[in-house]
């Protein structure tokens, strides 16, 4: 707790006042974020330090693999579809960024079992990118690994248009998607391009 409570006091010292009117607007206006992102829970990505984004800029989601459930409207417990809801239906926010990564710790558990002392939840989670898993299958080590991240992503994309009010507002031109994948060795992101290539971002 001590290094968070150090944190907190550099925040308070530092980040606070230099934001302090943002903060206050977000709270008087409410948030208006420009993007909604869905990306791994891995502790190495920081999507506010990769895009460079100031608080309210950013609607992120965060889950195992940067997975979209497809669209179920049921009785079980839909975290992540809860979260696109509020975001496109209530924000309206205009964009939406899957944003997967290298070293993806929940795309290894898809391609070689669950670690076994976590037997509850990935299994049946990453079942969501079997699809994702199949096509990665015809990729070769070491590759293999990369090229399902970057399935992962496209079936999140994929999945993304099975929520009616998303593929409405597709349709209709007040909502974009877009794929990309960071690596955590580099620093670089790529973005997929329409033709399901992942090109470095710089050039884009
Ligand atoms: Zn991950």
């Amino acid at each position: 707790m001590q290094k968070l409570i150090e944190g907190y006091r550099q925040f308070r010292t530092q980040n606070w006042p230099e934001q302090k009117r943002l903060y206050e607007k977000l709270a008087i206006e409410g948030q208006k974020p420009h993007t909604l992102i869905v990306t791994c829970i891995d502790s190495r990505l920081d999507p506010s330090r990769i895009f460079d984004a100031a608080p309210g800029e950013l609607l992120i989601v965060r889950n195992v693999a940067n997975l979209v459930p497809p669209y179920e409207p049921d009785i079980m417990r839909h975290g992540t579809s809860a979260a696109l809801e509020f975001g496109v239906q209530v924000l309206e926010i205009p964009q939406i960024v899957v944003m997967g990564h290298g070293l993806c710790g929940g795309v290894k558990a898809l391609l070689e079992g669950a670690p076994p002392n976590a037997p509850d939840f990935i299994t049946p989670w990453m079942a969501i990118a079997d699809a994702a898993r199949k096509r990665a299958l015809t990729c070769d080590e070491p590759q293999r690994q990369e090229c399902c991240e970057h399935e992962v992503v496209k079936t999140s994309l994929a999945n993304l248009m099975t929520y009616p009010w998303i593929a409405k507002r597709v349709a209709a031109g007040k909502l974009t998607l877009r794929g990309a994948w960071f690596a955590i060795a580099s620093g670089r992101l790529r973005l997929l391009n329409p033709d399901g290539v992942f090109e470095d971002a710089a050039e884009a």
